[in-house]
């Protein structure tokens, strides 16, 4: 029996989750799970699922929580705040935590199953790409067992040799890492309508069905970006041993090129419940409750090489990338406020990239040596990104 903490467990990832779990009772217990707004979902939750602890973020949906909880007689204890979140994270109960709160806002949390030891199943890129280098020192310093639950990395994960050591790519006879991706929903829209393209529409991905936020990532491609990023750290390995493809029908969900000429490649539905299930159980393979690939049914299978000038944002994340830690963790923290700001209509699809690289520009490629510092620089960089947008929206 295993026990599981949920971290983000009203979102897209959290969801699927419980749907996985709910088909093994007798394989996982729920010890906790955790949103920021969402008290009746959360709830709900609880009331199937009967987690020793319930955690919410925001203060009137605690409130509201505690109300629900004792309408419906939960013994579910209502836990308010960050520390709690750490808390449920971290606690000796606890074997595996899946990380799905979406953004920064995942970072301490996700960190305090680290630090505690935890099997971490990784959702929240956001926490990596901004911590790089020292978030998988800490794992390795806690003894934390990090699984790739983004789709592509968990197919990563499952093409490379059983063997493979943390950073020897080339002795393992690995060539390239090859990320997929879709493309999302712009993959043929003309460039000259990417200005009044509306948040309904870049979140409508044709494959993927997912938050908001992630959602516009993979319209802009910057959610590319960030999982380059992301397995650059996962793996060990150089930008130049990452090629991203585009692959608009998501069926094969990422490959690993050897250096004799083979491709070893993972290809499934574009299901998240699919890595999740890798993930919670790992070694061993469990039903996900997702249907099996029909090859009679499947159509052409395309790959071409992303356009920069359509995809911008994959553009500066490369370089960031390349430049080092400070400029990833800008660049994400840049993204997470331009994203906002479309999202409530305050600047167009195309400022995104505009906020992103000027917030770069504007910011010093300081060395990054601790959280704290992380913590420090993501806090500036979304100064600047915000006064960037406040300058084009009064202007
Ligand atoms: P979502 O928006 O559907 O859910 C986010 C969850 O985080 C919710 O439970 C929400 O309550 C919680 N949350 C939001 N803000 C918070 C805050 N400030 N403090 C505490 N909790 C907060 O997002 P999602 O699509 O499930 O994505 C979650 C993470 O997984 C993201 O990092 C995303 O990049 C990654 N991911 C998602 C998918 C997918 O298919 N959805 C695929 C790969 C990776
Ligand atoms: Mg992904």
């Amino acid at each position: 029996m295993q026990t599981i903490t949920i971290l983000g467990a009203t979102g897209s990832i959290g969801c699927n989750t419980l749907d996985v779990i709910a088909r093994h009772p007798d394989r996982y217990r729920v010890f906790a799970i955790t949103a920021n707004t969402q008290a009746q979902a959360l709830i709900q939750q609880a009331q199937k699922f009967a987690p020793r602890y319930a955690v919410l973020t925001d203060a009137n949906a605690y409130e509201e929580a505690k109300t629900l909880a004792v309408q419906a007689n939960l013994d579910t204890e209502i836990l308010y705040g960050t520390e709690a979140l750490n808390a449920v994270a971290s606690d000796q109960a606890v074997d595996a935590v899946m990380a799905a709160i979406v953004g920064a806002a995942g970072l301490l949390p996700t960190m305090a199953a680290v630090r505690a030891g935890k099997r971490v199943l990784l959702a929240n890129k956001e926490a990596l790409v901004m911590t790089g280098e020292l978030f998988i020192n800490a794992a390795k310093h806690h003894n934390a067992q990090i699984i790739p639950i983004d789709s592509e990395h968990n197919a990563i994960f499952q093409a490379l040799p059983h063997d493979y050591v943390y950073g020897e790519t080339h002795q393992k006879g690995i060539a390239k890492l090859l990320l997929t991706g879709s493309g999302g929903p712009f993959l043929r829209t003309p460039l000259e309508d990417f200005a009044n393209l509306t948040p309904d529409q870049a979140c409508a991905h044709p494959n993927w069905d997912m938050g908001r936020k992630i959602s516009v990532d993979s319209a802009t491609m910057m959610n590319k970006g960030l999982e380059f990023i992301e397995a650059r750290w996962l793996f060990g390995v150089e930008a130049d041993d990452i090629e991203v493809v585009l692959h608009p029908q998501s069926t094969i969900h990422s490959m690993v090129q050897y250096i004799d000429g083979s491709v070893i490649a993972q290809l499934g539905q574009p299901d998240m419940r699919t890595p999740i299930a890798y993930g919670l159980a790992y070694p061993e393979r469990i039903d996900a409750g997702v249907s099996h690939l029909d090859f009679s049914q499947l159509a052409d299978f395309t790959f071409t090489k992303p356009c920069m000038k359509r995809y911008p944002n994959l553009a500066l994340a490369i370089a960031a990338c390349k430049a080092g830690q400070a400029a990833t963790t800008q660049l994400n923290a840049a993204n997470e406020i331009a994203v906002e700001a479309f999202l409530a209509e305050q600047i167009r699809f195309t400022d995104i990239a505009k906020v992103n690289e000027q917030a770069l520009n504007q910011l010093e490629p300081i060395t990054v040596s601790s959280i704290q510092q992380v913590l420090e620089i993501d806090k500036s960089a979304r100064v600047v990104a915000k006064q960037i947008i406040q300058a084009q929206m009064n202007g």
